[in-house]
């Protein structure tokens, strides 16, 4: 997963500006230095790039608002420039020109094979990730700055939130059967319809999930004898059952 790629720090510096949202006001390449970037490869015409857009802003905002040294910058696989134009402006961060030659060879360099993409540079130019779709996909802003460390110690702290809950639950919205705490990377909650990731409360026989905040409500219906501890999430951290946020 990690390479260095000094290449890449050397092609955007000592190349043209790059567009500044729809005002396409050219911002030199220096502005990217010292700052950790992600690189979205991604367009208009993919259904999951779309989907994923307001997660990843929400995850810039949130980001940018800890460590101005953050930048995403996105490359374009759209069609024509209206459909580039129509995509960009809804994106707060920076871009790519349509057309710009550098694509081929960023894509070349990271090797990229499908979009949505979103691969994590630091400031060296050594990529840190090129999965980071997937980490703003779990765990938001709080995946900043993507790295292996950082990733452990975040997964290490779910372990840790884990162990104050039950194995099993029975559940009103489900009577039929025993949810089984699980590891479940994604999912949809049968019970609020809103995405989890992570852990959940799971029939396999059914495919049915609950978010632990779901699954472990009183007061939405638990028919289990076992005394249901709440979540213990380590010092600094708060969990609404679904993510873990530092606090
Ligand atoms: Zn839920
Ligand atoms: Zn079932």
């Amino acid at each position: 997963m990690r390479q260095g790629i000094p290449s890449l720090f050397l092609i955007l510096h000592f190349s043209v500006p790059i567009n500044y949202k729809l005002h396409l006001l050219q911002i030199p390449v220096s502005h990217l230095a010292g700052k950790n970037i992600l690189l979205y490869f991604s367009a208009h015409w993919c259904p999951p790039c779309r989907a994923f857009l307001p997660k990843l802003i929400e995850a810039y905002q949130n980001i940018k608002a800890k460590d101005e040294a953050f930048e995403v910058i996105f490359i374009s696989s759209d069609r024509d420039q209206a459909s580039f134009d129509e995509f960009f402006s809804g994106m707060p961060w920076l871009a790519l020109p349509f057309g710009d030659k550098r694509k081929a060879s960023l894509g070349r360099t990271f090797k990229v094979r499908s979009i949505p993409k979103l691969i994590a540079v630091e400031p060296t130019g050594r990529t840190v990730t090129t999965e980071a779709r997937n980490l703003v996909m779990i765990h938001g802003a709080d995946a900043y700055p993507f790295t292996d460390e950082h990733i452990k110690e975040i997964e290490a702290r779910y372990e840790e939130m884990a162990k104050g809950w039950p194995a099993k639950v029975k559940h009103a919205l489900h009577e039929q059967h025993e949810l089984v705490l699980t590891k479940h990377r994604m999912y949809r909650c049968n019970g609020c319809e809103k995405e989890g990731h992570l852990w959940s409360f799971y029939c396999a026989e059914c495919d049915f999930d609950l978010h632990p905040k779901c699954a472990l409500d009183e007061d939405k219906g638990i028919k289990d004898d076992n005394k249901l501890e709440k979540a213990k999430p380590g010092e600094g951290w708060k969990c609404d059952g679904e993510v873990c946020s530092r606090a």
